[in-house]
């Protein structure tokens, strides 16, 4: 390794992987430098919300309670909706709560305590700098450039999240189909904490969280979500860029029109907007992680990566932004223990993500991506419930049928078949 270096390791991006990987590697005692384009940490980031955060136990160990943290999710609200109907699985359960399982955040405030953690553990944070390109030796990423200032560190640990410039200027990414990437647009809306209590029927610092589909997204492939922070709601929609386009609509008419549904507005009512604003998501990690996520001098964690799981129950990327961090520390540490940074020595970052939780749910959810481009998702089960449900319900004096009845009736005249019901149930328990 040459002498002629500024740090060990420069990470880009002070999100959630970034803050996490350059913490472990200054408190293993390497010298960190965390750059962030953001005038602040946080100020130019977006997400629905919920983090399952069971992965920072091994990072912060009272992270829950030290943490600015918003609610612990212990209800979960699967919602099929349609124009005039809906049919919710609610599911709570107060075992969610401790240890907590998905807490909800709000990233103007998490992203700059971890960054206040990683100044505690020894790392420079130097935010409001933008890396304008890598800094390369021959085939070697020897540091980064940012307007006249030029960096040098023996690895550079790209944390830039989904648009990742970084990855691409080292021809890991080329540039991503329009069925990997979604656009999601989120609101954040003030309502009374007793308010929240009552609407959401949660007490304490409980929460809930809705996962949506159906006429949220307009039939787009994509869903809506609703969570509860302490004194607000995030809630917004979350659109596969392909589809959007093909339906020629706009992103801010779906969320819109999301949040005007008879079934969501009397949530959100009298409330007081915070914040609106709209973000890249990724459609399908697995495929995109499936990548070589290294080179010499060069490792890439979080969104960069693409490590984001969609499965249409869950969003998740912020845990699986601080596994990769973690699996990344790992490899960088070992790496400059032994002098050794090459592309051979940090491909074990691949090893090591192949082994963490990360590695094993990409595996699992493989299929989902796929399952979730089924158009029936996003209209004709949301019907076929409902219809379910109003031959149940209905009580119009003709003769009643039995359950069963009743929902072979309902299939019959959805027009989706039984064949195909049995087809996409299959698929659905493959996937999910
Ligand atoms: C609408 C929406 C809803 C979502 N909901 C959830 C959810 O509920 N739960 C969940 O777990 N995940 C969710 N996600 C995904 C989640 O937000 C991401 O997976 C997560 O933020 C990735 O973290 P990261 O640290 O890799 O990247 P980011 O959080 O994007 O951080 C990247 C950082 O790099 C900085 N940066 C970028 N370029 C440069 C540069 N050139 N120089 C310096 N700094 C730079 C950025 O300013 C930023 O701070 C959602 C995403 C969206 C868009």
């Amino acid at each position: 390794m040459s002498d002629d270096v500024d740090f060990d390791v420069i990470v880009i991006g002070a999100g959630v992987a970034g803050s996490v990987c350059a913490h472990q590697l200054a408190k293993a005692g390497h010298e960190v430098v965390l750059i962030e384009r953001g005038s602040e940490p946080g100020s130019k980031n977006l997400s629905g919300g919920v983090f399952y955060c069971r992965v920072l136990d091994e990072v912060f160990p009272d992270f829950v309670s030290s943490a600015p943290v918003e609610r612990r999710i212990t209800r979960n609200v699967l919602s099929f909706l349609n124009g005039d109907s809906h049919v919710n699985i609610d599911y709570w359960d107060e075992r969610l709560a401790e240890p907590a399982n998905a807490v909800t955040v709000l990233r103007a405030r998490l992203d700059p305590w971890l960054a206040e953690q990683c100044e505690q553990a020894g790392a420079m944070v130097m935010p409001g700098v933008r890396v304008d390109g890598l800094l390369r030796d021959g085939e070697r990423v020897v540091g980064v450039r940012a307007g006249e200032d030029e960096l040098r560190a023996h690895v550079v640990v790209a944390a830039d999240g989904v648009n990742s410039f970084l990855a691409r200027d080292a021809g890991v990414r080329p540039k991503e189909p329009q069925r990997h990437l979604a656009v999601g647009v989120k609101s954040v809306i003030a309502l009374p904490r007793p308010v929240i209590e009552d609407r959401f029927r949660v007490t304490g610092d409980e929460g809930v969280a809705y996962a949506v589909v159906g006429d949220c997204t307009q039939g787009v492939a994509g869903g809506g979500f609703l969570y509860t922070n302490r004194e607000s709601v995030s809630v917004g929609v979350v659109l596969r860029l392909d589809d959007l386009g093909a339906r020629g609509l706009s992103s801010s008419d779906v969320h819109d029109h999301f949040l005007a549904h008879p079934a969501i507005a009397p949530l959100i009512r009298g409330g007081e907007l915070l914040e609106y604003g709209c973000h890249l998501t990724i459609e399908d990690g697995p495929a995109m992680a499936a990548r070589d996520l290294t080179r010499p001098g060069l490792v890439l964690i979080g969104d960069a990566a693409g490590l984001t799981l969609n499965t249409g129950l869950t969003i998740r990327g912020m845990d699986l932004a601080a596994g990769s961090a973690l699996a990344a520390a790992r490899t960088v540490a070992a790496a400059l223990s032994t002098g050794d940074c090459s592309g051979e020595a940090l491909g074990a970052y691949r090893t090591e993500l192949e082994r963490s939780f990360v590695g094993a749910d990409l595996r699992t959810y493989g299929r989902a991506p796929k399952f979730l481009e089924n158009p029936r998702m996003y209209g004709d089960y949301g019907r076929l419930l409902a219809d379910v449900f109003h031959g149940i319900y209905t009580h119009d004096l003709r003769p009643r049928r039995h359950l069963v009845g009743a929902a072979l009736g309902a299939v019959k005249a959805s027009g989706v078949g039984l064949g195909q019901l049995a087809r996409d149930g299959w698929a659905a328990a493959r996937a999910l």
